[in-house]
Protein backbone atom coordinates (compact mmCIF):
# COMPACT_ATOMS: atom_id res chain seq x y z
CA UNK A 1 0.00 0.00 0.00
CA UNK A 2 1.43 2.94 -1.36
CA UNK A 3 0.15 5.41 1.47
CA UNK A 4 0.94 3.57 4.29
CA UNK A 5 4.87 2.91 3.15
CA UNK A 6 5.09 6.72 2.50
CA UNK A 7 3.43 7.70 5.52
CA UNK A 8 6.02 4.98 7.53
CA UNK A 9 8.50 6.61 5.38
CA UNK A 10 8.17 9.54 7.67
CA UNK A 11 8.03 8.19 10.89
CA UNK A 12 9.77 10.35 13.80
CA UNK A 13 8.56 9.17 17.28
CA UNK A 14 10.03 11.35 20.34
CA UNK A 15 9.15 11.02 23.84
CA UNK A 16 10.11 13.90 25.78
CA UNK A 17 9.48 14.75 29.73
CA UNK A 18 9.68 18.02 31.56
CA UNK A 19 9.38 18.24 35.27
CA UNK A 20 9.76 20.78 37.56
CA UNK A 21 9.77 20.59 41.11
CA UNK A 22 9.08 24.41 41.59
CA UNK A 23 5.68 24.23 42.71
CA UNK A 24 4.53 26.44 45.17
CA UNK A 25 1.75 27.47 47.91
CA UNK A 26 0.61 28.95 51.33
CA UNK A 27 3.21 28.26 53.31
CA UNK A 28 4.15 29.39 57.35
CA UNK A 29 3.05 32.27 58.94
CA UNK A 30 0.68 33.44 56.75
CA UNK A 31 -0.61 36.67 58.55
CA UNK A 32 -4.19 36.26 57.69
CA UNK A 33 -3.98 32.99 59.92
CA UNK A 34 -3.34 34.88 63.55
CA UNK A 35 -4.69 33.53 66.49
CA UNK A 36 -7.77 34.50 67.08
CA UNK A 37 -9.96 34.70 70.35
CA UNK A 38 -12.84 32.24 70.51
CA UNK A 39 -16.33 33.55 69.98
CA UNK A 40 -18.91 31.82 71.97
CA UNK A 41 -21.88 32.61 69.76
CA UNK A 42 -20.12 30.63 66.89
CA UNK A 43 -21.72 27.22 66.13
CA UNK A 44 -19.45 25.02 67.81
CA UNK A 45 -18.17 21.77 66.20
CA UNK A 46 -17.93 18.57 68.41
CA UNK A 47 -15.29 17.55 70.21
CA UNK A 48 -14.89 15.07 67.24
CA UNK A 49 -15.50 16.99 64.65
CA UNK A 50 -15.63 15.80 60.79
CA UNK A 51 -14.83 18.25 57.78
CA UNK A 52 -15.79 18.50 54.52
CA UNK A 53 -13.42 18.86 51.56
CA UNK A 54 -13.15 22.57 50.61
CA UNK A 55 -14.49 22.90 47.37
CA UNK A 56 -17.07 21.90 44.71
CA UNK A 57 -16.00 19.30 42.74
CA UNK A 58 -15.50 15.52 42.09
CA UNK A 59 -12.52 14.22 43.72
CA UNK A 60 -9.73 12.24 41.37
CA UNK A 61 -12.18 13.16 38.34
CA UNK A 62 -12.69 17.20 38.47
CA UNK A 63 -10.22 18.12 41.58
CA UNK A 64 -7.02 16.31 43.17
CA UNK A 65 -5.02 16.57 46.04
CA UNK A 66 -1.72 17.75 44.89
CA UNK A 67 0.31 18.46 47.68
CA UNK A 68 -0.34 17.56 51.58
CA UNK A 69 1.62 18.78 54.55
CA UNK A 70 4.52 18.51 55.65
CA UNK A 71 5.17 16.48 58.46
CA UNK A 72 9.38 16.31 58.65
CA UNK A 73 10.22 19.27 61.45
CA UNK A 74 14.00 18.91 59.75
CA UNK A 75 14.63 21.13 56.06
CA UNK A 76 13.58 17.53 54.64
CA UNK A 77 9.55 17.35 53.76
CA UNK A 78 7.53 14.13 53.67
CA UNK A 79 4.06 13.62 53.65
CA UNK A 80 2.00 11.58 56.24
CA UNK A 81 1.63 8.45 53.60
CA UNK A 82 5.45 8.67 53.71
CA UNK A 83 6.04 9.97 50.37
CA UNK A 84 6.88 13.22 48.54
CA UNK A 85 3.82 14.93 47.82
CA UNK A 86 4.59 18.03 49.90
CA UNK A 87 7.68 20.30 50.68
CA UNK A 88 9.67 21.83 53.60
CA UNK A 89 7.19 23.54 55.54
CA UNK A 90 4.14 22.80 54.10
CA UNK A 91 0.98 23.61 56.33
CA UNK A 92 -2.12 22.79 54.60
CA UNK A 93 -3.51 20.77 51.84
CA UNK A 94 -3.49 21.73 48.63
CA UNK A 95 -6.79 20.44 46.44
CA UNK A 96 -5.81 21.22 42.63
CA UNK A 97 -7.89 21.61 39.65
CA UNK A 98 -6.37 20.98 35.92
CA UNK A 99 -5.85 24.65 34.46
CA UNK A 100 -6.79 28.55 34.55
CA UNK A 101 -9.12 27.64 31.94
CA UNK A 102 -11.25 25.71 34.38
CA UNK A 103 -10.48 28.24 36.98
CA UNK A 104 -12.51 30.71 35.04
CA UNK A 105 -15.36 28.85 34.37
CA UNK A 106 -15.45 29.02 38.38
CA UNK A 107 -15.11 26.46 40.70
CA UNK A 108 -16.98 27.10 44.13
CA UNK A 109 -14.30 27.39 47.54
CA UNK A 110 -16.78 26.18 50.16
CA UNK A 111 -17.05 26.37 54.14
CA UNK A 112 -15.62 22.42 55.49
CA UNK A 113 -17.88 22.83 58.52
CA UNK A 114 -20.23 25.36 60.53
CA UNK A 115 -18.61 28.23 61.52
CA UNK A 116 -18.22 32.26 61.32
CA UNK A 117 -15.79 33.96 59.49
CA UNK A 118 -13.30 35.89 61.10
CA UNK A 119 -11.19 36.97 58.90
CA UNK A 120 -11.29 37.64 54.51
CA UNK A 121 -8.75 39.15 52.00
CA UNK A 122 -10.12 39.48 48.46
CA UNK A 123 -7.97 42.01 45.55
CA UNK A 124 -4.87 40.07 44.84
CA UNK A 125 -4.02 39.62 41.29
CA UNK A 126 -4.40 35.76 40.04
CA UNK A 127 -1.01 35.19 38.42
CA UNK A 128 1.24 31.68 38.41
CA UNK A 129 4.67 32.08 40.37
CA UNK A 130 7.56 31.00 38.48
CA UNK A 131 10.45 32.39 39.89
CA UNK A 132 12.28 34.40 42.79
CA UNK A 133 10.63 37.99 41.50
CA UNK A 134 6.99 36.44 41.31
CA UNK A 135 7.75 35.31 44.40
CA UNK A 136 8.64 39.07 45.78
CA UNK A 137 5.87 40.45 44.75
CA UNK A 138 3.16 38.58 46.95
CA UNK A 139 5.70 38.83 50.43
CA UNK A 140 3.25 39.34 53.25
CA UNK A 141 0.77 37.80 50.90
CA UNK A 142 1.28 34.52 50.35
CA UNK A 143 -2.19 33.38 51.06
CA UNK A 144 -3.77 35.62 48.45
CA UNK A 145 -7.07 36.03 48.43
CA UNK A 146 -7.83 34.21 51.76
CA UNK A 147 -10.71 33.28 54.49
CA UNK A 148 -10.31 32.06 57.82
CA UNK A 149 -13.15 30.66 59.69
CA UNK A 150 -14.11 29.90 63.32
CA UNK A 151 -15.81 26.74 63.76
CA UNK A 152 -15.61 26.88 67.86
CA UNK A 153 -14.36 24.84 70.21
CA UNK A 154 -10.60 25.79 69.36
CA UNK A 155 -10.80 24.81 65.78
CA UNK A 156 -10.50 27.19 62.58
CA UNK A 157 -9.74 25.95 58.97
CA UNK A 158 -8.07 28.78 56.59
CA UNK A 159 -8.39 29.19 52.48
CA UNK A 160 -5.95 30.26 50.44
CA UNK A 161 -5.52 31.40 46.75
CA UNK A 162 -9.21 32.24 45.94
CA UNK A 163 -9.98 33.44 42.89
CA UNK A 164 -9.37 37.96 42.48
CA UNK A 165 -12.81 39.08 42.74
CA UNK A 166 -14.44 35.98 44.12
CA UNK A 167 -14.66 36.09 47.98
CA UNK A 168 -18.29 36.62 48.88
CA UNK A 169 -18.24 36.06 52.64
CA UNK A 170 -16.98 39.14 55.04
CA UNK A 171 -16.12 39.06 58.93
CA UNK A 172 -19.08 37.97 60.67
CA UNK A 173 -20.77 35.91 57.94
CA UNK A 174 -21.84 32.59 59.58
CA UNK A 175 -21.75 29.91 57.41
CA UNK A 176 -22.75 26.36 57.08
CA UNK A 177 -20.87 22.96 55.40
CA UNK A 178 -20.55 23.59 51.90
CA UNK A 179 -22.01 27.16 52.16
CA UNK A 180 -19.54 29.19 49.32
CA UNK A 181 -17.11 31.27 50.13
CA UNK A 182 -15.32 32.19 46.50
CA UNK A 183 -14.10 30.25 43.74
CA UNK A 184 -10.53 28.48 43.06
CA UNK A 185 -7.91 30.68 42.18
CA UNK A 186 -4.15 31.46 41.60
CA UNK A 187 -3.83 34.71 43.84
CA UNK A 188 -0.89 34.61 46.35
CA UNK A 189 2.09 32.30 46.42
CA UNK A 190 0.59 29.68 44.03
CA UNK A 191 2.20 28.27 40.86
CA UNK A 192 -0.89 26.40 39.98
CA UNK A 193 -4.92 26.67 40.48
CA UNK A 194 -5.57 25.55 43.81
CA UNK A 195 -6.96 26.17 46.97
CA UNK A 196 -5.16 25.45 50.26
CA UNK A 197 -6.52 24.62 52.93
CA UNK A 198 -5.58 24.77 56.31
CA UNK A 199 -6.57 23.02 59.84
CA UNK A 200 -5.49 24.72 63.21
CA UNK A 201 -6.79 23.32 66.52
CA UNK A 202 -6.23 25.37 69.28
CA UNK A 203 -3.74 26.92 67.85
CA UNK A 204 -1.48 24.41 66.28
CA UNK A 205 -1.69 23.14 63.20
CA UNK A 206 -3.25 19.76 62.17
CA UNK A 207 -2.73 17.09 59.33
CA UNK A 208 -6.47 16.38 58.49
CA UNK A 209 -5.39 12.57 57.37
CA UNK A 210 -3.76 12.72 60.93
CA UNK A 211 -5.86 14.00 63.06
CA UNK A 212 -5.09 16.65 66.24
CA UNK A 213 -2.12 16.00 68.89
CA UNK A 214 0.02 13.82 67.02
CA UNK A 215 3.73 14.12 66.70
CA UNK A 216 5.91 14.46 63.43
CA UNK A 217 6.82 11.98 61.04
CA UNK A 218 4.80 9.84 58.88
CA UNK A 219 4.30 6.06 60.36
CA UNK A 220 1.88 7.93 63.05
CA UNK A 221 -1.42 5.84 63.33
CA UNK A 222 -4.20 7.70 61.66
CA UNK A 223 -7.20 9.56 62.86
CA UNK A 224 -8.70 11.13 60.31
CA UNK A 225 -10.68 14.44 60.54
CA UNK A 226 -12.33 14.01 56.97
CA UNK A 227 -15.92 12.97 57.21
CA UNK A 228 -15.71 11.00 54.03
CA UNK A 229 -12.88 8.38 53.25
CA UNK A 230 -10.06 10.01 51.46
CA UNK A 231 -7.69 7.90 50.19
CA UNK A 232 -3.95 8.70 50.23
CA UNK A 233 -3.34 9.32 46.05
CA UNK A 234 0.31 10.72 45.71
CA UNK A 235 0.60 9.58 41.77
CA UNK A 236 -2.15 10.33 39.15
CA UNK A 237 -3.58 12.03 36.26
CA UNK A 238 -4.04 16.19 36.05
CA UNK A 239 -4.80 16.35 32.00
CA UNK A 240 -4.25 15.05 28.90
CA UNK A 241 -4.76 15.82 25.07
CA UNK A 242 -3.41 16.77 21.83
CA UNK A 243 -1.68 19.39 20.42
CA UNK A 244 0.35 20.65 17.02
CA UNK A 245 3.34 21.96 18.98
CA UNK A 246 5.68 21.02 22.05
CA UNK A 247 3.65 21.90 25.46
CA UNK A 248 4.96 23.09 28.68
CA UNK A 249 4.11 23.53 32.20
CA UNK A 250 2.77 27.33 31.32
CA UNK A 251 0.74 26.09 28.42
CA UNK A 252 -1.02 23.14 30.40
CA UNK A 253 -1.74 25.03 33.63
CA UNK A 254 -3.33 28.10 31.33
CA UNK A 255 -5.44 25.73 30.29
CA UNK A 256 -4.10 25.26 26.57
CA UNK A 257 -4.68 22.48 24.78
CA UNK A 258 -8.11 21.09 24.74
CA UNK A 259 -8.64 21.11 21.03
CA UNK A 260 -10.62 18.30 20.00
CA UNK A 261 -10.35 18.84 16.20
CA UNK A 262 -6.44 19.91 14.92
CA UNK A 263 -5.56 20.64 11.62
CA UNK A 264 -3.92 18.27 9.31
CA UNK A 265 -1.79 21.34 7.64
CA UNK A 266 0.20 21.19 11.46
CA UNK A 267 3.55 20.63 11.16
CA UNK A 268 3.33 17.81 13.79
CA UNK A 269 0.72 15.55 15.78
CA UNK A 270 1.54 15.73 19.73
CA UNK A 271 0.00 13.34 22.03
CA UNK A 272 0.51 14.48 25.76
CA UNK A 273 -0.17 13.80 29.38
CA UNK A 274 0.21 15.71 32.68
CA UNK A 275 1.19 13.82 35.56
CA UNK A 276 1.17 14.15 39.05
CA UNK A 277 4.09 12.45 41.62
CA UNK A 278 6.00 10.08 39.47
CA UNK A 279 8.87 8.14 41.04
CA UNK A 280 12.13 7.08 39.73
CA UNK A 281 10.98 3.37 38.43
CA UNK A 282 7.84 3.59 37.70
CA UNK A 283 7.09 2.76 33.89
CA UNK A 284 5.48 4.68 31.37
CA UNK A 285 3.95 3.63 27.78
CA UNK A 286 2.82 5.50 25.15
CA UNK A 287 0.96 4.65 22.08
CA UNK A 288 -0.35 6.51 19.16
CA UNK A 289 -3.00 4.92 16.77
CA UNK A 290 -3.62 6.07 13.42
CA UNK A 291 -7.06 6.36 12.03
CA UNK A 292 -6.37 2.96 10.08
CA UNK A 293 -5.75 1.29 13.53
CA UNK A 294 -2.30 0.91 13.24
CA UNK A 295 0.03 1.40 15.96
CA UNK A 296 2.65 3.73 14.74
CA UNK A 297 4.35 5.26 18.26
CA UNK A 298 5.25 2.17 20.79
CA UNK A 299 7.50 3.83 23.95
CA UNK A 300 8.25 2.85 27.12
CA UNK A 301 10.42 4.40 29.11
CA UNK A 302 11.34 4.33 32.70
CA UNK A 303 11.13 7.14 34.95
CA UNK A 304 14.30 8.34 36.20
CA UNK A 305 13.84 10.63 39.24
CA UNK A 306 10.80 11.56 40.99
CA UNK A 307 8.69 14.66 40.07
CA UNK A 308 5.97 16.47 41.99
CA UNK A 309 4.58 17.21 38.44
CA UNK A 310 5.67 16.38 35.15
CA UNK A 311 4.52 16.47 31.48
CA UNK A 312 5.46 13.88 28.85
CA UNK A 313 5.05 13.76 24.86
CA UNK A 314 5.00 11.45 22.03
CA UNK A 315 4.50 13.32 18.58
CA UNK A 316 4.93 12.58 14.68
CA UNK A 317 6.27 14.87 12.40
CA UNK A 318 3.35 15.92 9.39
CA UNK A 319 5.81 16.03 6.22
CA UNK A 320 4.64 17.02 3.18
CA UNK A 321 1.44 15.87 4.78
CA UNK A 322 2.13 12.88 5.41
CA UNK A 323 -0.43 12.00 8.23
CA UNK A 324 -3.87 10.50 7.21
CA UNK A 325 -6.52 12.56 8.43
CA UNK A 326 -9.24 10.90 10.53
CA UNK A 327 -9.29 9.93 14.28
CA UNK A 328 -6.13 9.35 15.90
CA UNK A 329 -5.76 8.01 19.15
CA UNK A 330 -3.45 8.46 21.70
CA UNK A 331 -3.03 5.81 25.03
CA UNK A 332 -0.63 6.54 27.89
CA UNK A 333 -0.17 4.46 31.08
CA UNK A 334 2.01 4.43 34.43
CA UNK A 335 2.95 1.58 36.14
CA UNK A 336 4.71 0.90 38.98
CA UNK A 337 5.63 -2.57 41.07
CA UNK A 338 3.30 -4.26 38.35
CA UNK A 339 0.46 -1.84 38.92
CA UNK A 340 -1.27 0.68 36.49
CA UNK A 341 -1.78 3.60 38.56
CA UNK A 342 -2.62 6.14 35.84
CA UNK A 343 -4.59 4.91 32.68
CA UNK A 344 -5.50 7.29 29.53
CA UNK A 345 -7.07 6.60 26.17
CA UNK A 346 -7.91 9.97 24.24
CA UNK A 347 -8.84 11.07 20.64
CA UNK A 348 -8.42 14.06 18.20
CA UNK A 349 -9.60 14.85 14.95
CA UNK A 350 -7.21 15.22 12.57
CA UNK A 351 -8.49 17.31 9.82
CA UNK A 352 -7.34 19.78 6.46
CA UNK A 353 -10.08 22.55 7.72
CA UNK A 354 -10.21 25.28 4.97
ZN1 LIG B 1 -0.63 24.79 50.03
Amino acid sequence: MKLRHYFYGFLVALVIVLATNYLLTANANIPLFSNSVIDNSVAQVPNNPKFAIPLKCQLDKDCFILLYSDRDPSPKAVDFGCGRQTYDGHKGTDFAISDQKIMAQGVPVTAVAPGKVLRARDGVPDRLIKNQADKDTVKNIECGNGIVIDHGNGWETQYCHLRNGSVVVKPGTVVETGTQLGMVGTSGLASFPHVHLGFRYQGEIVDPFIGPNVGSGCNNTRHSIWEQPLSYKPTGLIRSGFATTQPNMDDLWSGKFYDTVLSANSPILIFWVQIYGVLAGDREHYQLFAPNGDRVIDNTREIKSPNKTSIGYVGKRNSSQSLPQGKWRGEYSLTRDGKVLVNVSKEVQWIINN
